[in-house]
């Protein structure tokens, strides 16, 4: 297979637990290339991986040998949620062999235009968000990456006349060589992933390699209302557009909740129309407009700002952020289960319409909690902690009202009998989900499962 330059042979995957590998996998296979797969984990734990992927991949499973690499291939796709630095993938470097993710792969077959989204928080909103605008206007729409769909799984569906919306995460973007987006957004860089990264400069690093191979031609849109992504904007060789909610200097920005654009002046969204709640959604609308509104410039056709007004409107919003799950006894229910950030959990506390208890903990990604403490207190009358980072969590949060849960049901009655009528009942819990549970969907689906159990009677409470 010749992938753009780079002929492949032979391929060795590295992570099989990740839906991207299995996608990698299979695309290899398909195209006639020679693939051996490794992962960690042994062969029982990836059963429904396995029973998906392409019979003439060959398994190494439970180790990870470096020596694997010896074997003469041709490149080593990466899986991302495995480091750059275990033994074998070091080895591979050494050994000059090229070590890129799926999402580049990918981009050297795919064809059309390509906008890249980036950022802590806010990269599966936006992108679907945007793919939405894209759809309602008539153009022809690819939606994936680490949003959930493996960019290599839609290589086929891109076309000339297509736009591929692209979620990529910082571990994404760190194997990526080539890839080159046409508009490029970073929406935002709070800290995550501190357990990974040396610290903020190179989590902000790997994030601004979404814009590294882009040019004067291509687009950069940044939230000029953070500092880290301003000062990495200046880094670009892109050109630069910006949205704010505050700043009338921006391209796009927020002013008596109508969303304006600097050129023209012209209005172009009512923010009471959005269906999305909060803020942060103005935010992600903005980026959305501008990113939709440049890649129509760059194909020939004059944005349609009625039309993508009225799209963004019309957009629901994914499940697990900030959704509104239903009311009980008065208190209303907001399944947020995919905030494992505190710059999301504040964005969340922020955009309750009451005050509220607040449903917080899990595995904790190294982010600095106490500034949570600091920046909820007026807002969140009590809080109720769950997962692995109670024990923790209850000193880091001692001045505020806390009670510790077990489980879901727990959580859901001991937040019952702390609130009143016209609270509002929110799990944001600032934390990964996998302490308790496999995955961010899974936590929210048990939210949703205890409140069912809560309106039958089956939870006591009072
Ligand atoms: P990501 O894919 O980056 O994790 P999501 O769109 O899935 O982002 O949203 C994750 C969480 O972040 C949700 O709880 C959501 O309410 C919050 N959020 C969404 N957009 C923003 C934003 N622009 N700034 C801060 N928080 C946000």
């Amino acid at each position: 297979m010749n992938a753009r330059g780079l002929e492949i042979n032979k391929a060795l995957v590295v992570g099989l637990g990740y839906r991207s590998g299995l996608a990698a996998c299979n695309f290899l296979a398909a195209g006639g290339v020679s693939v051996t797969a490794s992962d960690i984990k042994a062969e029982g734990d990836l059963a429904d991986v396995l029973s998906r992927i392409d019979r003439r991949v060959k398994t190494v499973l439970g180790l990870q040998d470096p020596g694997l690499i010896d074997g003469g291939f041709d490149a080593l796709i990466l899986s991302p949620g495995v480091p750059r630095t275990i033994p074998l993938v070091a080895r591979a470097y050494e050994k000059s062999v090229p070590v890129i993710s799926e999402i580049e792969l990918a981009y050297r077959f795919m064809r059309g235009r390509i906008i890249g989204i980036t950022g802590t928080d806010g990269k599966s909103t936006t992108t679907a968000l945007t793919g939405h605008v894209l759809k309602e206007l008539g153009i022809k729409t690819v939606v994936g990456g680490n949003i959930g769909i493996p960019l290599v799984s839609l290589v086929g569906e891109t076309s000339d006349d297509s736009v591929s919306v692209v979620e990529l995460s910082s571990y994404q973007l760190e194997t990526i060589t080539d890839f080159r987006p046409d508009a490029a957004c970073l929406l935002n860089v709070t800290p995550d992933h501190l357990d990974r990264y040396d610290g903020m400069e190179s989590y902000l690093d790997a994030k601004l390699r979404i814009a590294m191979n882009q040019t004067g031609s291509d687009v950069f849109v940044y939230n000029l209302d953070d500092p880290l992504a301003v000062s990495g904007a200046a880094r670009a060789r892109s050109a630069r557009l910006s949205f704010s909610l505050a700043d009338v200097d921006a391209d796009i920005f927020l002013r008596d909740d109508r969303v304006v654009l600097k050129k023209g002046g012209v209005e172009v969204l009512d923010r009471s129309g959005m269906r999305i709640p909060g803020l942060h959604n103005v935010q992600n609308a903005m980026a959305s407009v501008l990113m939709v509104s440049s890649i129509m410039e760059r194909m020939g056709m004059s944005p349609d700002y009625a039309g993508i007004s009225q799209a963004v409107c019309s957009f629901t919003g994914l499940p697990h952020r900030m959704e509104g799950i239903g009311e009980y006894e008065g208190r209303v229910f907001i399944n947020d289960s995919k905030a494992t950030t505190v710059g999301a959990v504040e964005m969340a506390v922020r955009s309750l319409d009451s005050e509220g208890i607040l449903i917080l903990g899990g595995r904790t990604k190294g982010d600095d909690y106490s500034r949570l403490a600091r920046s909820i207190g007026g807002r969140i009358k009590a809080l109720v902690l769950i997962g692995e980072s109670k024990d923790s969590f209850s000193g880091i949060f001692a001045g505020f009202r806390h009670v510790l849960a077990d489980g879901m049901d727990d959580a859901i009655a001991k937040a019952m009998s702390l609130s009143g009528r016209g609270d509002a009942i929110l799990l944001s819990p600032a934390c990964a989900s996998f302490d308790m549970f496999r995955n961010f969907e899974e936590r929210g689906e048990a939210f949703r499962a205890s409140f069912e159990k809560l309106k039958k009677g089956v939870i006591s409470w009072t």
